[in-house]
């Protein structure tokens, strides 16, 4: 029978098409980075191989050796990349081939979607695996054999516009070999110098033999377990690109070795963009777990604790038992310990950055910093080192400018107990709002938060080298008394206590308490928060997230008057006049602190009654 009778045609799944499209079309000026996806993928199935012989008795063409040969050929214009690795049966083919399963291509495409194919920028942060090679390839022959004896073996092929063909092909060994057929444009990679120059660059990083039409191009060593006074930084960087498929530089890394109590040799890396900000899902671990050189696992669940999931690199050790297997890795007491280890040595490597390269770790923040806040709420173990490395704004300093628990702790004077921080959507708005006047009229510093998640990282911190973290809306705050020399006329004593018991009648169920407060110097009045347990920003999570079912969760408030305030002193003499009116006034104070607490669910009634009064006082 004819072979090509049995060519079977597919359509590729709609949004491979769309990936092609965007490849074709071409955004990478860095043509080249195919290269580097096919060996990258070439390894990893000479690993699955690897792992593969551990558990199976009968392996396809078993002698082989676990290797990949390149070879070009600049009359043909033709690249060949072949591995004997895993290979694909028929299903694999389609399954990997031909749709979208696979992370790199995942990521891109979701990333696509979200900011429009238009960012280059963005785009040039992803490898898109296989397709790739459709940039500088006019067509692409996969001869493969999968390792299960028994199959076929199978010849995939496609120019990449809209569909591919599968056939039966005879005589291949295991693992697979991409032949491809350049565009005229690039023929410059089927010389094989200019290969050559593509590989050295991080050949040396791919755990098995790599050559080149016959000659050997890279000796296999593991970066980690060199010594570091003999590793160069554009050494770092590439190993960084190739081992975490990633298309941006590292902006730190670190390597260190210790021989107890575990034998560790581990090296990390924090990468330049924060990928997660893009948009696109949780990133999986990008910490792989050796032994000896031998991957166990290139992305291991338990190893680190999830806010450590940004970082990328290697971790090896020797203590591990060579057989050891994904499953029971995940409650081994050995595992816990060397992750426990390298957490605690990374956050130590972080404090160091942060003390001793300022704006390196303020650049770190800026991607970072929500990966250690969430560290900060949840990996209880290493609560106080995450803690030190958080950073704020603060009313002490400048717009921009950062600073620390500890920068804080430093400049509070004696006789204060509380960190005081508060809650706000920018600098501006707290400026302006009631809460601060207090505090910038004692000159007491305050830390400022912009983001929602910052209230659960305080209160779940409670308190910072035992002096409580305290929100400036909190009710059960007690600032000393200021005396200011041209401070207004106030109400007298009896005339404050009267106008709160009104006000207090008046208001009704919607304040727990009205009294004359200390804390206001040119606002009339502010709500506090009353709920020691939640601050007015995680209320209004909690019901954003509860929606009307959360009603249970109405703000507990208490309101303070500023008997210096003329609006006062003129609703203590209104009151007596045309009690109509001063209601209508009292409601009016109360809502508008309410809008200033960020706590006034419904603005209408309010609305509705500012017309009123603004009637009033234009007639
Ligand atoms: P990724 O490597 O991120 O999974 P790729 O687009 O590079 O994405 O590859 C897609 C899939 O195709 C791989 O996950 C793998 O299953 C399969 N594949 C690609 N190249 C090979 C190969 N040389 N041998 C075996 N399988 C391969
Ligand atoms: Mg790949």
């Amino acid at each position: 029978m004819n072979a090509s009778a049995q060519a079977q045609t597919h359509e590729f799944q709609a949004e491979v098409k769309q990936v092609l499209d965007i490849v074709v079309h071409s955004l990478y000026t860095d043509k080249e980075i195919f290269v580097r996806e096919l060996v990258s993928n070439a390894s990893d199935a000479l690993e699955k191989l690897r792992h593969t012989q551990v558990t199976e008795k009968t392996i396809y063409d078993e002698e082989l050796p676990l290797e990949i040969s390149i070879s070009s050929d600049d009359q043909a214009n033709t690249i060949t990349i072949q591995d004997f690795g895993i290979g694909m049966t028929e299903e694999e083919l389609i399954e990997n081939l031909g749709r979208i399963a696979h992370s790199g291509s995942k990521a891109f495409l979701e990333a696509i979607k979200k900011e429009g194919a238009t960012n280059e920028n963005l785009i040039g942060q992803f490898g898109v695996g296989f397709y790739s090679v459709f940039m500088v390839a006019e067509e692409v022959r996969v001869f493969t054999h999968s390792w299960k004896p028994e199959a076929q073996g199978y010849c995939w092929k496609s120019d990449g516009s809209g569909s591919y063909s599968i056939e039966p092909a005879e005589g291949q060994r295991r693992g697979t070999k991409i032949v491809i057929s350049l565009k005229d444009e690039y023929k410059e990679f089927a010389s094989s110098d200019r290969i050559k120059a593509i590989l050295e660059r991080y050949s040396s990083f791919v755990p098995f033999p790599v050559s080149l039409n016959g000659d050997s191009i890279n000796a296999v060593q593991a970066l980690w377990l060199k010594n570091k006074n003999e590793i160069k930084d554009d050494e770092y960087v590439e190993f960084y690109k190739f081992q975490a498929k990633a298309f941006d530089e590292p902006q730190a890394w670190m390597h260190f070795s210790a021989d107890a109590p575990l034998a560790i040799n581990a090296l990390l890396f924090v990468p330049g963009e924060n990928m997660e900000r893009f948009g696109f899902g949780r990133m999986e671990p990008g910490v792989a777990l050796y032994c000896r050189k031998v991957l166990i696992d290139p992305s291991p669940k338990e190893l680190l604790p999830e806010w450590m999931r940004f970082v990328k690199g290697v971790i090896d050790s020797a203590d591990l038992p060579l057989n050891i297997s994904r499953e029971n890795m995940q409650d081994s007491a050995l595992m816990q310990k060397l992750g426990a280890v390298v957490t605690k040595r990374f956050l130590k490597f972080l404090n160091e950055m942060a003390s001793k390269e300022v704006e390196k770790y303020e650049s770190f923040w800026k991607g970072f910093s929500v990966f250690l806040k969430e560290g900060a709420t949840m990996d209880f173990a290493n609560r106080e080192a995450l803690s030190k490395l958080l950073r704020f704004e603060s009313s002490a300093k400048d717009k921009g400018t950062l600073v620390s628990f500890e920068d804080y702790v430093s400049r509070m004077p004696e006789g204060q107990k509380d960190i005081y921080f508060v809650n706000g959507t920018s600098r501006e708005s707290i400026e302006a709002g009631p809460y601060l006047e207090a505090f910038r009229a004692r000159e007491i510093e305050v830390l400022f938060c912009y983001e929602p998640i910052d209230d659960f990282v305080m209160n779940h911190l409670g308190s910072f080298s035992e002096k409580r973290l305290a929100s400036i809306d909190q009710s059960d705050i007690q600032l000393d008394a200021v005396a200011s020399p041209d401070e207004p006329e106030s109400l007298s004593e009896e005339e404050s206590k009267a106008l709160c018991e009104w006000l207090k009648e008046t208001l009704g169920e919607n304040v727990s308490e009205v009294s004359v407060g200390n804390r206001l110097v040119k606002s009339p009045a502010i709500v506090l928060n009353a709920d020691a347990m939640m601050n007015a920003n995680m209320r209004r999570m909690m019901q954003a997230m509860q929606g009307e079912e959360a009603s249970g969760l109405k703000a507990k408030v208490n309101l303070q008057i500023n008997p210096h305030h003329g609006l006062l002193k003129n609703l203590a003499s209104l009151k007596e006049r045309d009690t109509a009116l001063a209601k209508e006034v009292a409601c009016q104070i109360f809502d508008s602190a309410m809008v200033s607490a960020g706590l006034l669910e419904d603005p209408q009634e309010m609305v509705q009654r500012m017309y009123g009064l603004l009637e009033t006082v234009s007639k």
